[in-house]
């Protein structure tokens, strides 16, 4: 999941409001027994502590210079490869982390387990055209659809043009048992990226009112590229079956039903689906020196769609992670609180991992300083979006100063549902997400080509430099980043930034009223 502008960026969520209703279901571990503090181990003659401005220069260097980060990130991607929540992959990818954080010298690693409703894979889906004349048709099944009956489903395709009122009232009754294929705008900009979720989930209710049978959405990249999400804001199982089909075939079929020769298919998505599905966030610490009960968080995803191999999301700063430990380890320096260094899973599926820790850890979260996330690919970094925090902007400028040379950095007050930062947010801690330029994130974003040689490794270094000194920045300054915000300010804060809106729209506001997400009432 990427992350990015206000309101439309916002609605681009995932989010698991059932889940929460599952949650009587889904085994959520007692809180943690706190980690034994150890003194470092570090490389070249740890101090114990030394300001970060004397800091940063050896830190950027660590970072900047030789490291695992390439060949840690071709371990993932290329070894493990995509890593859905709860298959073997993603049991993988927690075990590659945990080694991975081990080498870099941290001193502790352990992993937290939850439970999401439902496990997901992809059967073999097939779409054969039957009328007016055979002809092949590329598509994948979204995430967490729910599978064709046994056998396929047969019928007529429907166009329902962008999937507003205005295409569902043409098409009428034909819709009714019909598969509605919806066109869509070719993916450029975050906007457009955002927009494929804030749209969707009022069309998929047109479709559902309507009665088709199944959704076919003309796929938002050319050249046959196929890629993946979910769309429902639950994890839980979408309502209808729905595929991704390449936009050439899918602007094939419009022109033939455009022509009057109506379009009849056979869809067979035999997805399989399991109940409950088991997964871990990966959890490394380094140890603060003068307040180690009080922590930072540095953290991105682990979890990733299969189609490519996740690279830009997340693989690459899942490695960036990690490496943003060793730096700060082989720095020889101990920030004055704690670094905590997490990967989380179930993000695509709801920033499922990151929920499950903001419960976990609730009656920890009072001493928790901030929560920093990386989820926009490799591109350069030009500010953090504070979640809509004013009040923590000097202390941020402050915590980037010895960062001047990768800047100028320009923070912004936006606020989103788009990534691990949310359940942090609605429990009142400080939250910096990393805004990034998206390079060549949207053409492959969650899909097939979403692999190792899209990374730029060089700037990905850089980005991995800027996130060790904010973190050990942010650990080491005199006060506190800003107070963890009770309630009301929250509810305040979710007004001012849109974020109340979005989360009626996405059906998530009831998990925050209900308490079920977000700092309790
Ligand atoms: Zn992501």
């Amino acid at each position: 999941m990427t992350y990015h502008t206000i309101t439309f960026r916002s609605a681009i969520i995932l989010l698991g409001c059932t889940i929460l209703a599952t949650v009587g279901a889904a085994q959520f571990p007692s809180a943690p027994k706190p980690l034994e503090p150890k003194m470092p181990q570090g490389v070249g003659g740890c101090t114990i502590n030394k300001p970060c401005a004397e800091v940063a220069p050896d830190i950027i260097k660590k970072a900047l210079g030789p490291s695992p980060l390439e060949s840690n990130l071709r371990q993932l991607t290329d070894v493990v490869g995509g890593r859905i929540t709860g298959s073997p992959a993603a049991d993988k990818a927690i075990d590659w982390a945990v080694q991975a954080f081990r080498a870099a010298g941290v001193d502790e690693v352990l992993t937290e387990n939850f439970t999401v409703p439902v496990g997901w894979s992809e059967g073999r889906t097939r779409l054969e055209v039957l009328a007016p004349q055979p002809f092949p048709v590329h598509l994948v099944s979204i995430g967490w659809s729910p599978a064709t009956p046994p056998g396929g489903l047969t019928a007529n395709v429907v166009d329902v043009g962008m999937g507003n009122e205005a295409g569902f009232k043409h098409a009428g009754e034909s819709a009714k048992g019909a598969i509605v294929l919806v066109h869509t705008n070719v993916l450029k900009t975050w906007d457009d990226l955002m927009n494929e979720y804030y749209f969707e989930p009022a069309i998929i209710d047109r479709a559902v009112n309507a009665g088709a049978a199944a959704i076919l959405w003309m796929s938002t990249r050319p050249y046959m590229l196929l890629y993946r999400h979910n769309l429902s804001l639950t994890g839980e199982l979408e309502r209808l079956p729905q595929a991704v089909v390449a936009r050439e075939d899918a602007l094939r079929i419009a022109r033939f039903i455009a022509a009057n020769q109506p379009v009849k298919v056979h869809l067979d998505m035999p997805n399989k689906i399991t109940e409950h599905a088991a997964s871990e966030n990966v959890i490394a610490e380094i140890r603060g020196s003068e307040k180690p009960d009080e922590f930072v968080i540095l953290g991105a995803h682990l979890d990733s769609w299969e189609l490519g191999t996740g690279a830009l999301d997340d693989g690459c700063n899942a490695a960036m992670v990690i490496d943003a430990a060793r730096a700060i380890r082989a720095s020889g320096s101990i920030p004055k609180r704690s670094i905590r260094f997490v990967l989380f899973t179930g993000e695509e599926q709801g920033m499922l991992g990151s929920w499950a820790y903001a419960l976990a850890h609730r009656t920890e979260l009072d001493h928790m300083d901030a929560a920093i996330i990386f989820d926009s690919g490799d591109g350069k970094v030009t500010g953090y979006s504070l979640g809509g925090r004013k009040d923590i902007a000097a202390n941020v400028t402050q915590a980037l100063r010895p960062l001047a040379s990768f800047g100028p950095f320009e923070n912004t007050f936006d606020s989103d549902m788009g990534t691990d930062n949310l359940d942090f947010l609605l429990e009142g801690v400080p939250t910096l997400v990393a805004n990034q330029e998206p390079d060549d994130y949207m053409m492959n974003y969650h899909a097939a080509s979403d692999t190792y040689d899209k990374v730029d490794f060089a700037q990905l270094k850089r980005n991995e430099a800027i996130a060790a000194v904010t973190a050990y920045a942010v650990a080491d300054l005199p006060e506190r980043l800003g107070p963890r915000q009770t309630r009301k300010q929250i509810e305040r804060l979710l007004k001012t930034t849109g974020l109340e809106k979005e989360m009626k729209e996405t059906g998530f506001w009831s998990l925050w009223v209900d308490g079920k997400r977000g700092r309790q009432p």
